[in-house]
């Protein structure tokens, strides 16, 4: 592994929310992700027809607290992105203390990336020491279909943790992958979750035999069935009201056991469900609605949803008073690098962006 070039400054790999925040508090870092574009599980789909939606994350919620040194201390995530000077307009959903930006979610990662520009198409496949002070990287360069292969001394994982994973074990270096193989291993729990966004060009349900009111101050866009095949729905038409006249639109996330079952089969590379599910959708959206044949029907599928078992605790503040956090400090202080994500804050973007403002700010990162 021979670097082309080396960098003076961290080199933070993903640019999902836990990349983005990184660079927000640091924007000498340089992102590089495997995907065309960055946002990771936190993305949406633009264009007139269909109008935006979020096919990840839908919402965010502010304040969010941790707990250190016995102490629990609340930090708002707008006030961060204001210190930060993050320019992002949010609405309010569901209550005041949920958010979401008026632009579609992947706002939130482009806007806190700022003036970084992720290095995108690009894979990690291995990493190994260079000497005792500096790693070397090796990518797959998707639009070049080459090997570039860089060299630092400072890198950042932000990947979940399956896909941290197969880097390692492609990768020589043994002895300080080893100890972070075995400490990952204990929180590598994550749900899949299937999707499918429906568009009509020419029809809307009857809002109020759901229960939600387009009018009201602050939207009510969602159905929450905690459990069931049709688990979360969400009318990204509510969400997203300016780009639509005379029809609406529907974001399904599907229950977690649904979507076990499902997940090999659920749609071909152009995101058509697979002929099965064609039936069962265009079914069951006429037995929950009323709701004719949509125009559009897109799916998608997510195989590392949200990380289930989260170190730092899944709900409640965040709790860095734990052995475990205290373990992980000084794995990324002997083994020469750091990583985050949701397996360590919790599947929830309030988390992720606080948890990182406050290990940034207490010289943890
Ligand atoms: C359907 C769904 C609904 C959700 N709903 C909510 C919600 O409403 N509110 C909320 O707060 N949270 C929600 N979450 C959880 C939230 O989206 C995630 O916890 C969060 O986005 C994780 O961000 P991350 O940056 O840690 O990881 P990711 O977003 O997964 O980012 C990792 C990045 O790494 C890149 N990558 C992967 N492998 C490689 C490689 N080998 N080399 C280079 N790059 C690589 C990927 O392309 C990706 O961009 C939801 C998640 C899903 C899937």
């Amino acid at each position: 592994m021979e670097p082309n070039y080396c960098y003076q400054v961290p080199v933070v790999i993903g640019a999902g929310i836990t990349g983005a925040a990184i660079a927000m508090l640091n924007p000498s870092v340089v992102v590089y992700d495997k995907g065309r574009n960055s946002g990771g599980r936190v993305s949406s789909k633009q264009g007139n027809d269909p109008s935006t939606f979020d096919f990840g994350a839908t919402m965010f919620r502010d304040p969010m607290e941790v707990r250190w040194l016995g102490q629990e201390t609340k930090y708002s995530i707008l006030e961060i992105w204001k210190s930060e000077s993050v320019s992002l307009q949010t609405k309010p959903i569901y209550s005041d203390a949920h958010f979401y930006p008026a632009l579609g979610m992947s706002d939130l990662v482009s806007s806190m990336l700022g003036n970084v520009k992720p290095i995108q198409s690009h894979t990690l496949k291995k990493m190994e020491r260079n000497d005792d002070h500096t790693w070397n990287l090796e990518f797959y360069n998707s639009a070049t279909k080459q090997t570039d292969t860089i060299c630092t001394h400072s890198v950042i994982l932000t990947l979940p943790i399956p896909q941290i994973l197969e880097i390692f074990h492609r990768s020589k270096e043994k002895s300080k992958l080893n100890r972070w193989i075995e400490f990952l291993n204990n929180y590598n729990d994550y749900r899949k979750t299937l999707v499918s966004y429906f568009y009509w060009d020419k029809w809307k349900p009857e809002w109020k035999s759901l229960s939600l009111d387009p009018d009201a101050k602050i939207p009510i866009n969602t159905n929450l069935e905690p459990g069931s095949d049709w688990e979360y729905q969400s009318w990204e038409s509510l969400k997203y009201p300016k780009e639509f006249h005379t029809g609406s639109a529907l974001l399904v996330q599907f229950g977690a056991l649904f979507s076990e079952t499902h997940f090999e089969d659920w749609m071909d590379e152009k995101r058509n469900p697979n002929a099965k599910y064609k039936d069962y959708l265009i079914k069951g959206l006429q037995e929950k609605f009323n709701a004719p044949e949509p125009n559009l029907i897109w799916n998608h599928r997510w195989k590392y949803a949200q990380a289930q078992m989260p170190l730092l605790g899944r709900e409640g503040a965040l709790d860095l008073d734990s052995e475990a956090f205290e373990n992980w400090k000084h794995l990324c202080k002997d083994t020469g690098f750091t990583i985050l994500g949701d397996w360590l804050f919790g599947a929830k973007i309030e988390r992720i962006i606080g948890g990182i403002y406050f290990l940034s700010h207490n010289d943890l990162l």
